[in-house]
């Protein structure tokens, strides 16, 4: 069965079937998730845009969805800060070696190390956009235990 209108669900009150509004906003419940928003609050969470305005797929956001040419502005504009932050802290290269964190060699802003267990060539920086390759080094660890056979005594054998 469909909903007459975006956001309703189906609830059963008093032995009968009811649709009721489920979107956070018109109950006012405050909360960040608005899983089934009526046609009203489903809006760009930047520019307040309905999905009817939308020409492209919009991104997920906390909170509901954003179109794309917000989110453009929004990356290019993070872009932007992190190129111009980088450059006036003389980011280089030089930077970026025996770092605890993947960081991008143009624009400084860390990169996730998921899954990145692995040296690799032309990753994308998820800021920028710059092109680069990654070396992985493992440095060694070591582990020592007592001895099976001495590990009751309280020191080694004499
Ligand atoms: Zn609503
Ligand atoms: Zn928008
Ligand atoms: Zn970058």
């Amino acid at each position: 069965m469909e909903p007459p209108a975006k956001g309703l669900f189906a609830d059963r009150i008093d032995g009968a079937w009811y649709w009721v509004c489920a979107c956070e906003k018109c109950l006012g419940t405050g909360k960040t998730y608005n899983y089934s928003p009526c046609e009203a609050h489903d809006r760009c969470v930047t520019c307040n845009c309905t999905r009817a305005d939308l020409t492209e797929a919009p991104w997920g956001v906390q909170g509901g969805w954003r179109c794309k040419p917000c989110q453009e502005t929004l990356d290019a504009a993070r872009k932007a800060e992190a190129l111009a932050a980088a450059e006036a802290n003389g980011h280089s290269e030089d930077d970026c070696v025996y770092t605890s964190d993947i960081i991008c060699p143009y624009c400084a802003t860390k990169q996730s190390s998921d899954d990145r267990h692995e040296s690799a060539h032309g990753l994308e920086c998820d800021t920028c956009g710059g092109k680069f390759d990654l070396e992985v080094e493992w440095s060694p660890s070591y582990t020592t235990t007592k001895a099976r056979a001495q590990a009751q005594q309280k020191g080694p054998a004499s």
